[in-house]
């Protein structure tokens, strides 16, 4: 059995430390998910990752802390308010979500994430941060995913003790959603221009999506100086426009963390899969989510009681996975401490 000779080239440039170009990555996506040059592709992805991180797994934890009809609708998510999908509201006061990021601290897991829909306001999300900065250890790295913000606000969150942001151009931006795709972009760049460390992800993939389009964010990622990039599936919540479109599988997830680890090269300090599955932690992912409270992928008001993972599943997939789990902090999001 033979690797194709011109995708043999490119894993070889990549495995070399040599950055690889769009038309490059264009053409691992268009590798036949069955053919030999797949397992190549991912045995690349996989060394880069296991060269990269010493065989070290992570385990961010988020904790999402309102449930409310979102107004911005995206096509993918629950709590979009024209699909009637989530109804009800709910809030975790803030002692719940103190609460929450400190068991999950306890738990072991090395980054704290805080997420809120993209209506949630501003100051009071701010107030949380606060509270929640207080209770951790000084240099557990904080990290939110919130709606899009200016510079401002950018200092604002590092004032508040956090030290990255989670932020994303999500697929078919402003076609699929109602968000502002300049404002998605301002974000980025106010995050880019400040302290603060982004982490990046590739999402949510549908089996719809073109390589030109996946490789468009792949590259966006690492445009936009993001510390921890990813790729995440779209999960089809009954009742949701996507969702009758169906998901992709777990060796097509695989298959873009594989060359988006390829695109990104070590300008990353971390590789991330979401949800977490065993074969994408084999093709170059080395972290995944533990989550609680709501979630725009799942329709139980608390994520913990349905698909979202307890940061000891998380430790145990990344032991399946041939990892030895992060004991203590990330490295990944430093923000002003750096
Ligand atoms: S993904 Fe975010 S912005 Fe879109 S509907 Fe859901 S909460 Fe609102």
């Amino acid at each position: 059995m033979r690797i194709e000779p011109d995708v043999e080239g490119i894993l070889d440039k990549a495995l070399g430390g040599a950055e690889i170009t769009r038309r490059q990555a264009l053409r691992l996506m268009q590798i036949d998910e069955n053919s030999l040059d797949m397992y190549a592709l991912a045995s690349a992805a996989n060394t880069l990752t296991r060269r990269r991180f010493g065989g070290k797994g992570e385990v961010f934890a988020q904790v999402g802390i309102n449930l409310s009809p979102c107004p911005k609708s995206c096509g993918f998510c629950a709590f979009g308010e024209k699909w009637g999908v989530m109804n009800s509201r709910a809030e975790f006061t803030l002692d719940e979500v103190v609460k929450r990021a400190k068991a999950f601290e306890d738990a072991g897991a090395n980054a704290i994430f805080l997420m809120t829909t993209a209506d949630y306001p501003y100051q009071r999300f701010i107030e949380i941060g606060e509270a929640v900065r207080a209770a951790l250890a000084p240099n557990m790295p904080l990290v939110a995913n919130i709606g899009d913000f200016g510079p401002e606000q950018a200092e604002e969150l590092l004032d508040a003790g956090f030290q990255g942001v989670y932020h994303v151009f999500r697929l078919r931006e402003g076609k699929d959603t109602e968000i502002d795709t300049k404002a998605r972009l301002g974000t980025l760049e106010a995050v880019r221009d400040s302290d603060l460390d982004l982490g990046y992800c590739v999402e949510p993939i549908g089996p719809e999506h073109t390589p030109e389009e996946l490789v468009e964010e792949m590259f966006r990622g690492r445009e936009y100086g993001a510390v921890n990039h990813a790729a995440m599936w779209r999960v089809p919540v009954p009742g949701l426009p996507l969702s009758r479109l169906g998901q992709i599988s777990q060796w097509t997830l695989a298959k873009v963390v594989a060359v988006t680890r390829l695109v990104v090269g070590d300008t990353i300090r971390a590789m991330g899969v979401h949800e977490a599955r065993i074969l994408p932690l084999r093709t170059g992912a080395n972290q995944i989510y533990a989550e609680t409270g709501p979630n725009p992928r799942d329709t139980m008001e608390d994520t913990s009681k349905g698909i979202g993972a307890s940061v000891e599943t998380c430790r145990r997939l990344l032991r399946e996975a041939g990892y030895t789990p992060l004991e203590g902090v990330t490295q990944v999001f430093k923000g002003r401490t750096r």
